[in-house]
């Protein structure tokens, strides 16, 4: 481990967030906060900026100068940047060592890729730059020499449970000695598994929030509900572990106690187990390759009473086809279900629309937006044209519904 590894946190104030500053703050020997960002709840910045006394801070744009004011009456000497530009110096500041990619949605791109090409440490949290760039994100990390680390608990299972040569160059697990057969993605099923679809056309936003097992923020919480966070999963899961989606099945495990599985040649199937609780994974890619305590409750396996597999309804969780069915077809695909996504999941917290249009929204744009294949030069401009025609179509298809 370097001694004391200078940290980033990019979407500071949210849950990812808060379960990695739970652990920094327990470990400063290892840890120092050099960097923050936030960009909803600035009173909670701020008293993080009190808390860590890190050198840098992002906020929005328009925020800049009242936040600047309002730390130096602070008596703090706190740097002060604004918007997509400052994310990206912070991410690339040559005194940060690691950056978790903890922002939600498209908004965390720029930033993590940023942090790719300036050869950094990246704990990724943030799926949506993989489902949206995730050729781009692998060429990048492998070019600049960086490194990428899943927070997501589902890819930091399987990470852990792949060998040491393949956590190192993931191109590695087409090699036959390595025997790795499938890769099994656990989800929870969400607060709808033991509902009909019937009742989720009728979900409230407090209920679609409402997870069984996990507390997260609001968007991903939605993409639970619906499963379209494991299309997402999914998505991110080929690009970071280099297979094809046919070699990656989901499996509803309503306890959320396997974290994630490999299945081997062998037979062998390795599980990561533990309390559905996001400081392991997070402990995990800090201190990779050592370990360190992440605060999380040890898992008791004697109250366990059983764990189930189910297989997932396809029908009634229509996000996740859709997500292999955007993957067969190609990146412009991924990146138009993920804008789609973004715009629709929105408008349901918003009240405009229910939670089983999300779905519908998102098969729409996927049929009425065609087109052609990015090519191998695609970069993050052509990325983000796609991006943009796909909310401005998905605004339209939300509007007709309201
Ligand atoms: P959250 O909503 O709690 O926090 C999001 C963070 O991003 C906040 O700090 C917010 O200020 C910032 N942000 C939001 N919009 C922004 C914008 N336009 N520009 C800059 N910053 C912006 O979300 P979360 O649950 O912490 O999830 C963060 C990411 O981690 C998501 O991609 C999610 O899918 C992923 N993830 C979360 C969990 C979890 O348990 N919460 C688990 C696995 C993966
Ligand atoms: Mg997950």
């Amino acid at each position: 481990m370097v001694m004391t590894q200078r940290i980033a946190v990019l979407g500071a104030t949210g849950s990812i967030g808060d379960s990695t500053l739970a652990i920094l703050a327990a470990q400063p020997q290892h840890y120092q906060v050099y960097a923050l960002s936030g960009h909803h709840r600035l009173d909670k910045l701020f008293a993080l900026c009190q808390q860590f006394l890190p050198k840098r801070v992002s906020v929005p744009i328009a925020a800049v100068s009242d936040f600047a004011q309002r730390l130096s009456r602070a008596g703090l000497d706190i740097d002060v940047v604004g918007g997509e530009a400052g994310l990206v110096d912070i991410a690339t500041d040559s005194q940060t060592d690691t950056v978790v990619a903890a922002i939600v949605g498209a908004a965390g791109l720029p930033s993590t890729l940023a942090a790719a090409r300036a050869g950094k440490r990246i704990l990724l949290a943030n799926k949506e730059a993989l489902v949206m760039a995730g050729q781009v994100m692998i060429n990048a990390v492998k070019t600049h020499h960086a490194t990428l680390l899943p927070l997501d608990s589902e890819h930091n299972a399987i990470f852990q449970c792949l060998p040491l040569a393949i956590q190192q160059d993931n191109s590695q697990i087409h090699q036959p000695n390595h025997g790795v057969r499938k890769l099994w993605l656990t989800a929870s099923g969400g607060p709808f598994l033991q509902q009909s679809f019937a009742q989720m056309q009728q979900a409230s936003i407090a209920e679609a929030v409402k997870h069984p097992n996990w507390s997260m923020g609001q968007k991903i919480s939605v993409d639970s509900a619906t499963m379209m966070n494991k299309g997402l999963e999914l998505i991110e899961a080929c690009h970071l572990f280099d297979l094809p989606e046919d070699k990656i099945n989901v499996v509803i495990h309503p306890q959320s106690i396997i974290h994630s599985m490999v299945e081997y040649s062998d037979g062998s199937f390795l599980a990561q187990l533990g309390s559905p609780d996001m400081k392991t994974p997070i402990a995990h890619a800090l201190s990779y390759p050592d370990r360190i305590n992440s605060g999380s409750q040890p898992l008791d396996l004697f109250a366990l009473s059983g764990l189930e597999f189910i297989e997932p309804d396809l029908q009634k969780f229509a996000c996740l086809r859709l997500a292999r069915q955007a993957m067969q077809a190609g990146t412009q695909a991924t990146i138009v279900l993920n804008a789609a996504n973004e715009i629709a999941v929105d408008a349901f917290l918003k009240g405009q629309i229910r939670l089983t249009d999300i779905a519908d929204i998102n098969e729409q744009a996927l049929d009425e937006i065609q087109l052609p294949p990015l090519n191998e030069t695609a970069d993050i401009e052509d990325i983000l044209a796609i991006d943009k025609i796909a909310r401005h179509l998905t605004d339209k298809l939300v509007a007709k519904l309201t």
